[in-house]
């Protein structure tokens, strides 16, 4: 093999990593135990309410709206809270679930919250109807003139409804991700929106010590883990590190390498495989941050990703200006070494995969021998970070095989072979302990579910198989 960059620096590999079943088992209960505190929430404001005697004297259609309209509210509120908690990328929630799992949730909250919010709206207009004896628009237009907080709060509905909606799968083709990002940020301003009415007309809440400590507690716990790791840590790192780009580097026609440099970069810590929200500070872009894993190792002279262009912002920033000021929230993801339970590691990568691939392939504490690379590319004269992985490979004793062309088939992850052997075939060829190795698995959406496909034929477990996604 050809010393392709000979000058290449890379940081010391891990020296030692925990292996074993007892560190996935331990991340299990972490898991289970945050469960048990979201539930058990559901259930103190559930309790609250029937302790509050939300369930008594129900004798007429009005009395039993009333009823509907409150419990509603509460339980919406509640996993709204939990909803924002999700996405306020919180170091304790990532490192039990990953990035991946915890947006998954959070979107998955997002309808069952807009129902019980709808429910809720409609059972408060529709029991002062009957008690004012009007119809249901008179009555609204009535509660939304009369209280200013219920003004409010419709508005923050509209913005909800807004939310939900373009997040919806076929609403998500049509805006960009640009768009989507602003109006979820609306929706932190929609439920600031709606704060007021809760405690000032909500039967359950004012008055009421107990629910009342309980729900400002709530509010300023989700508040300061929003402020915090969302705005203040982003911002207090970056005024210190005073990161700046530092150079671009091309490494392929269509990808290119931009190195970060400020003060304490070691600071930034984090671990390879992990990705920032990457915000230069330029008029244009300070508003659009996107996410990019790492492609070189933590280390203390700079942090680098590799960018394909892949639409608009990346492509700007491939000719990003040496110099210009950026701002990192991160690292976030469990796509690590952190995960590892298995002496034997196989990393595949696919394409602008690779950025990940290449830093835990420099990071990972294996023996020669220990670390199977399978690279998928298009071409492999113009293939990124080819040569450094390449290199990584030779002085690290690991195996690395190069998948370059196109496929045979539709449903290959391969390219095509001459020999006609099948996916799986070659797979055990290459990697014959796959079944009992860890699998880092990072490329296209279904290119990446084609290889579980064949790792769940092969028999490697579902914890044994970590896969980062580029989705959003
Ligand atoms: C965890 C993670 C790590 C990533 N690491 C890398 C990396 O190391 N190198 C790299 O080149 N790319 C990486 N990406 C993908 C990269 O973030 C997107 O390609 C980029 O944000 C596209 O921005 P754009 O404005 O140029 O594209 P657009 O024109 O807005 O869209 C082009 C494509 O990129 C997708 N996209 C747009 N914004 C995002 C976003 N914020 N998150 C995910 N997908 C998006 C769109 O759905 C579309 O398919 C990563 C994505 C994630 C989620």
């Amino acid at each position: 093999m050809q010393d392709a960059r000979p000058s290449l620096q890379l940081t010391q590999p891990n020296a030692r990593v925990r292996l074993g079943i007892k560190k996935w088992l331990e991340i299990k209960r972490g898991q289970d135990f945050i469960e048990l505190l979201a539930w058990a929430s559901v259930v103190a404001v559930v309790a609250m309410f029937l302790i509050n005697g939300g369930l008594k004297e129900i004798n007429s259609l009005a009395a039993g709206l009333t009823a509907l309209d409150r419990l509603t509210a509460l339980i919406a509120t509640n996993l709204l809270l939990i909803d924002i908690l999700l996405v306020s990328r919180i170091p304790w929630l990532d490192h039990y679930y990953g990035h991946d799992r915890v947006t998954a949730a959070h979107k998955k909250l997002g309808k069952p919250i807009l129902y019980l919010v709808l429910a809720h709206f409609v059972a408060s207009v529709w029991q002062y109807s009957i008690a004012e004896n009007k119809n249901l628009v008179d009555e609204f237009f009535a509660m939304i003139t009369s209280v200013s907080d219920l003004l409010t709060g419709s508005i923050a509905l509209v913005f909800m409804i807004l939310v939900v909606v373009t997040s919806l799968n076929f609403a998500r083709k049509a805006v960009t991700y640009e768009a989507w990002y602003l109006i979820h940020i609306f929706a932190y301003g929609a439920v600031l929106l709606a704060i007021p009415h809760q405690f000032s007309v909500g039967t359950d809440i004012a008055g009421k010590p107990i629910s009342l400590t309980y729900w400002i507690s709530l509010y300023l716990f989700v508040l300061a883990n929003v402020v915090w790791y969302r705005i203040a840590k982003p911002v207090i790192r970056a005024m210190r590190s005073n990161l700046r780009v530092a150079k671009v580097v091309r490494e392929s026609s269509d990808t290119a390498s931009v190195y970060l440099s400020g003060k304490n970069v070691a600071k930034f810590g984090g671990s390879a495989g992990q990705f920032y929200m990457l915000r230069p500070l330029t008029p244009s872009q300070w508003y659009r941050p996107h996410p990019f894993s790492i492609s070189a190792a933590p280390n203390d002279k700079f942090v680098r990703f590799t960018i394909g262009a892949r639409g608009d912002d990346t492509a700007l920033l491939q000719n990003i200006k040496p110099g210009t000021p950026v701002l990192l929230e991160g690292p976030y993801g469990v796509f690590t070494e952190d995960r590892r339970t298995k002496e034997k590691v196989v990393l595949i990568a696919s394409g602008i995969g690779i950025p990940p691939i290449r830093a835990l392939a420099e990071s990972m504490a294996a023996r020669p021998g220990d670390v199977t690379i399978i690279y998928r590319v298009r071409n492999d004269q113009d293939a990124s970070l080819l040569a450094e992985i390449t290199e990584i490979a030779r002085r690290r004793g690991f195996a690395l095989h190069v998948l370059s062309g196109k496929r045979a088939i539709g449903t290959s992850w391969m390219n095509a072979d001459p020999l006609g052997r099948t996916d799986q075939d070659r797979l055990m060829q290459m990697a014959p302990a796959i079944k009992d190795s860890d699998v880092y698995v990072c490329g296209p959406v279904a290119w990446t579910r084609s290889v579980e496909r064949s790792l769940a034929v092969a028999g490697t477990p579902a914890h044994q198989i970590h896969t980062e996604e580029y989705a959003w």
